[in-house]
């Protein structure tokens, strides 16, 4: 959970023209100063909203990476920057004008320099064919979310455990054309500077992984206008046995690589909320919850989601707007009036020292109908959160307790707690005789599935790490 939230409106100027192929009128692609200039004012956005890693030698080293890849583009003099951003998600985007990024989630999950290499020419790609331009000038006039594109597989979410990317979703899609070509343009200027463009495909085929291993398959459409990765794998390999045909030696550069990203960060950061697990964190809101044992925890861009397992009960925490002048009741019965549901009972409290209103209500809810809701709108520091339980009307009594002890653990912890909540941290390993992924990840606080550490590492999920390999793994903070 964030304490910004993604609300960038953007709305365009544009020009018609006649197309001389088909004279019909239609949106004409931009300038390349209107495309430096978008990047430039949505690059503002991104480094706030998002947040840039703070890593400057990390930060040194995929710049330079980028930056040779760029020049050795069909655009070399576009006024590059290369940024990894704040995210636990598995991603990496483009905005127009050379704007490209970089999540530090993704960095875990790529095996050697040169596949990072591959990423950014992927990126770079999408720049250099003008695929995020087009976007745009197709999305001219209405108002949307955040509408820059580009992102490698464009409905992946990030692992289970690492959270639910809610920017995932505000992503424009490229098409399989946009995408299997800024693959084939990754291939093109990796070889050319000397990086394996093998990369390209293994990268992707990690992707595939991820996305294999994911319960959430994603929106329905997504077949529909992507490649399954597999298929973009197969079709870039073709590209990249005759770039290295006629090839000098090629840069694969692990060892270097994982110098680099030894101690990142893994998952959430503090700052944005960590769940430890069934308690959630709040360093840079200070506060904590303890969800109900057993109960898996997901801390999303804009809310934190508990789930029973196995049934259709939940809980979950969102930040709620606050007019001024209006009583917490008022903001109470409103907010839920406005979700549909009506109170029952209800009354002002105080929570661990907090203003609390803590009522009962009912109502119907998407995907589950007649509910039952125990709700608690709580004040720290000017801010309203809602921490809610949710049950099927029939299952609420059964419930109810569950939800009294969550709401009643809401807390607010001091500076000096929030300070010493540290986040998860990939480390190096090297593997011995016995060692399995999964005897690996119990060793560590079992901070990540055994499936994330072979993915991770470039293995099928049914390999083992062979003694000896040295590894990434991920220790509790
Ligand atoms: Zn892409």
């Amino acid at each position: 959970m964030r304490r910004a939230s993604l609300t960038l409106v953007l709305v365009l100027a544009t020009a018609c023209a006649t197309n001389p192929v088909t004279g019909k009128r239609e949106l004409s692609l931009m300038s390349e100063a209107q495309e430096i200039q978008i990047g430039q004012s949505q690059d503002a956005e991104v480094r706030r909203d998002m947040g840039v890693y703070r890593d400057p030698a990390l930060q040194d080293y995929v710049s330079t990476i980028g930056l040779r890849l760029a020049r050795a583009s069909e655009r070399p003099d576009l006024p590059w920057h290369f940024t990894v951003v704040d995210s636990p998600a598995v991603n990496a985007f483009a905005l127009p004008g050379g704007y490209i990024y970089i999540t530090r989630g993704i960095m875990p999950f790529l095996e050697n320099e040169a596949q990072l290499a591959g990423v950014l020419g992927h990126e770079i790609g999408h720049v250099t064919a003008r695929h995020a331009s087009q976007q745009y000038s197709r999305a001219t006039g209405a108002q949307l979310g955040l509408i820059f594109g580009s992102i490698l597989l464009p409905q992946t979410r990030p692992l289970a455990q690492l959270g639910e990317s809610g920017l995932g979703l505000l992503f424009l899609k490229y098409s399989r054309e946009n995408e299997e070509q800024a693959d084939g343009l990754g291939v093109k200027y990796a070889s050319r500077t000397g990086w394996d463009p093998a990369g390209v495909p293994q990268m992707l085929t990690t992707l595939a992984r991820i996305e294999e291993a994911s319960d959430d398959k994603g929106v329905p459409n997504w077949l529909a206008t992507h490649p399954a990765p597999e298929d973009r794998v197969q079709r870039v390999s073709a590209a990249v046995q005759q770039a290295e045909a006629g090839a000098q030696r090629f840069t694969v550069e692990r060892d270097g690589y994982l110098r680099r990203i030894d101690g990142i960060v893994h998952g959430d950061n503090p700052d944005q909320g960590v769940v430890r697990g069934a308690r959630f964190l709040h360093a840079g809101l200070r506060f904590a919850v303890d969800f109900p044992t057993g109960w898996e925890v997901n801390n999303g861009q804009t809310q934190v989601v508990a789930r029973e397992p196995g049934g259709r009960t939940l809980l979950l925490l969102q930040m709620v707007d606050r007019p001024v002048g209006r009583t917490l009741q008022d903001v109470a019965l409103r907010s839920m009036a406005s979700a549909g549901l009506r109170a029952s009972s209800g009354g002002t409290t105080a929570l661990n020292g907090l203003d609390a209103f803590v009522g009962t209500y009912q109502g119907t809810l998407q995907n589950l109908g007649q509910v039952g809701v125990r709700g608690a709108h709580v004040l720290l520091d000017r801010t309203v959160f809602l921490l809610a339980g949710i049950a099927p009307f029939d299952e609420y009594t059964r419930a109810e307790p569950a939800f009294a002890r969550t709401i009643n653990s809401f807390k607010p912890i001091s500076r000096a707690e929030a300070e010493a909540i540290a986040p998860n941290r990939v480390d190096l390993y090297t593997a011995r005789a016995g060692d399995t992924w999964q005897s690996i990840a119990e060793r560590h606080g079992h901070v990540v599935k055994p499936t994330t550490l072979a993915i991770m590492n470039g293995h099928a999920v049914t390999d083992q790490p062979r003694p000896g390999e040295r590894i990434k793994i991920v220790v509790a903070g």
